[in-house]
């Protein structure tokens, strides 16, 4: 048990004083009673000799009735008891009692030192006065001859009752300086311990963390000392706090504007660090996995294994992972071991990397190169057959032959439109890419109207009616070649899915930001199904009758990147049976227009796409 300080100094205070009261009372009291004794002492051998002096002549047995009236008198007038004494011992005279009722006195102590010549002296109680009395004997000699002995006696109480009067003065008095001695105890263990209990709240308020507080400096020496020690400590601790918070938020700051994902684990696989990037690929928040073992908190099969692998081994290791989820996503993982100062381990380091983009443009790219040559390897193929056909003697037909040739032309031609239709994309890419292609503000009604014009004889060969609603005043920053390419696309199209006799509507407006370019026909429409990957390059809705078409499946390709490069975009809307509408949306009113990139690489070479279609 803690004991306050008050408690700890005032035993001491009690113990010293009585230590020194008890000292002083008793050196006092012994040399009161020596000092009183000693002149008690004094007086009776001064007393006896007088005494002697008086009865030298009369000491004797016939003298005893003198004698017996002298004592008396005597020890009357002085207060004292007088006793003269033969040297038989027998008591001859006293003053307070009969001598015939006294018994022999010789060996009383006194008594017997003075027979031998010298003064005797004794203190006892005595049976005849019943008190403690104070003997002093002295020979009494006649020319060397002894004649006998005179004592005198004083009782000594007297001195018992001073020195209790005495013992009740030191008693009060000790008291007194006890009192006082508390009060000076209690006043002294306030100020010593009243600056200690403030530094102990100091030092619970700097446990907290309130380093900037500063305790008072004062008190004694020491305790100012401490005072300034701890706010030493205290400054120090806070300037080191700060730089650690300061350092971790920099690391932070890093991490969190990382587009890496960095994911850091300690030896047993338990998530030290984890970045937005990092927790936003895996799916979780940094809150809810920090902490926590990566078995539990991350349910990723190939991380797990990875992290695994980078925590046992010694130099840093690569990998990659998928990530199973809605949609899957492909990572690159680099582990490296993570050392303290002294080389020990402490975990791994992993750093996660999205490629998932890359891997799928390396797949459209793999899927493009594919449909590229399907769709090449087609008509070449007619075409070898109809000429390993006319080399079999076909040739000698000349309606045969005639017809071969005429087939081998419609497959060249396919041929050629399809390369035609591949360079244009290749084109719109690269100027797209490089940022040059040219956009002026101008009319859109005039591209409209050569749009249709360009699909005239077409539509007139099925006997389809155009009808195109511009305002002359509708403006917008195009590039009119490429504009009237999409439209003429759309326009195609349009005549191409619809019947005989149909009717196409080709409309441009403008809402607060941006201008509407819709064609809208009445034709055999798409199945919903079809809608999202309709504008892939080689994405045919109705394979067949598009063959028999002569289409190439790029033409909406097209539409889509001319949108593109114009930062717009092409939407469809379309139900089977009822037709479609194909709307190019352009941004009204740019300030300065750059063309916006399909979602493109820049290193990609223009003969192969840029991004997914
Ligand atoms: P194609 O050269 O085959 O027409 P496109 O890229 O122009 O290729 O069109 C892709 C596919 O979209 C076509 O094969 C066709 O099935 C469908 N399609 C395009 N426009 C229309 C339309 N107006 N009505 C019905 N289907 C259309």
């Amino acid at each position: 048990m803690r004991l306050r300080f008050v408690w700890q100094i005032l035993p001491a205070f009690f113990f010293l004083i009585l230590l020194t009261l008890l000292l002083l009372t008793w050196l006092f009291a012994r040399n009161l009673s020596n000092f009183y004794l000693e002149e008690t002492a004094a007086g009776l051998e001064a007393r006896a000799r007088l005494a002697a002096f008086q009865i030298t002549d009369s000491f004797a047995l016939d003298h005893s009735g003198r004698l017996d009236e002298l004592s008396i008198r005597l020890g009357k007038e002085t207060g004292t008891r007088f006793t003269f004494i033969l040297p038989s011992g027998a008591v001859l005279a006293d003053s307070l009692e009969a001598p015939e009722r006294m018994e022999n006195h010789a060996l009383r102590p006194e008594i017997a030192i003075a027979l031998t010549g010298t003064i005797g002296q004794a203190t006892r109680y005595s049976n005849t006065v019943h008190k403690n009395m104070m003997y002093v004997a002295i020979p009494v000699q006649n020319q060397d001859h002894l004649l006998g002995v005179v004592r005198a006696a004083l009782p000594v109480t007297t001195i018992d009752q001073a020195l209790g009067i005495v013992y009740r003065q030191i008693i009060v008095s000790g008291m007194v300086v006890m009192l006082i001695a508390t009060l000076i105890g209690t006043y002294i263990s306030r100020r010593i311990s009243r600056p200690l209990e403030e530094m102990r709240r100091g030092a619970e308020r700097f446990a907290r963390g309130e380093l900037t507080e500063r305790l008072r400096v004062r008190g004694s020496e020491e305790i100012a000392a401490l005072a300034t020690a701890m706010n030493t400590t205290a400054y120090e601790l806070d300037q080191r706090m700060r730089t650690v918070v300061r350092q971790h938020n920099e690391q932070e700051a890093v991490l969190a504007s990382m587009v890496e994902g960095v994911l850091a684990v300690d030896t047993s696989e338990r998530i030290i660090r984890i970045n937005r990037a990092a927790a936003a690929l895996i799916g979780v928040t940094p809150e809810e996995v920090k902490g926590r073992g990566i078995q539990e908190a991350i349910r990723k099969a190939d991380l797990q294994r990875f992290v695994r692998r980078a925590l046992s081994a010694r130099d840093p290791v690569e990998g990659d992972i998928v990530l199973h989820g809605t949609e899957d996503l492909y990572l690159q993982a680099h582990g490296s071991p993570l050392r303290g100062e002294s080389g020990q381990e402490l975990g791994a380091l992993i750093v996660l990397n999205d490629v998932t983009r890359l891997r799928r443009l390396e797949n459209v790219r793999r899927d493009f190169v594919a449909n590229v040559s399907h769709e090449l390897k087609t008509p070449i193929t007619a075409i070898k057959g109809f000429v390993e056909t006319l080399q079999e003697g076909a040739i000698k037909d000349p309606d045969s032959a005639t017809q071969f040739l005429d087939i081998m032309m419609r497959q060249a031609d396919r041929l050629n439109d399809i390369i035609d239709d591949l360079l244009i994309l290749a084109r719109i890419e690269q100027d797209s890419d490089q940022g040059d292609l040219p956009l002026t503000e101008m009319s859109l009604i005039n591209v409209i109207e050569s749009a249709v014009q360009a699909c005239a004889s077409m539509a007139a060969e099925k006997q389809i009616h155009i009808e195109p609603f511009c305002p002359t005043t509708l403006k917008a920053r195009i590039n009119a070649p490429l504009l009237e390419q999409a439209l003429v696309n759309l326009l195609t199209n349009a005549i191409k899915y619809s019947q005989q006799e149909g009717r196409i509507l080709i409309e441009a407006s403008r809402s607060d930001s941006t201008i509407t370019i819709s064609v809208r026909d009445w034709g055999c429409g798409i199945d919903k199904v079809h809608l999202p990957r309709l504008f892939e390059r080689f994405y045919r809705a109705d394979k067949a009758r598009s063959r028999k078409l002569g289409g190439t499946g790029l033409g909406l390709a097209i539409v889509k990147h001319i949108a593109q490069a114009h930062g717009g975009e092409v939407t469809v809307t379309s139900s089977l049976g009822a037709g479609s509408t194909f709307s190019l949306q352009l941004p009204a009113r740019t300030q300065q227009h750059q063309a916006s990139l399909p979602s493109a690489v820049p290193t990609t070479p223009s003969t192969l796409p840029p991004a997914e279609d």
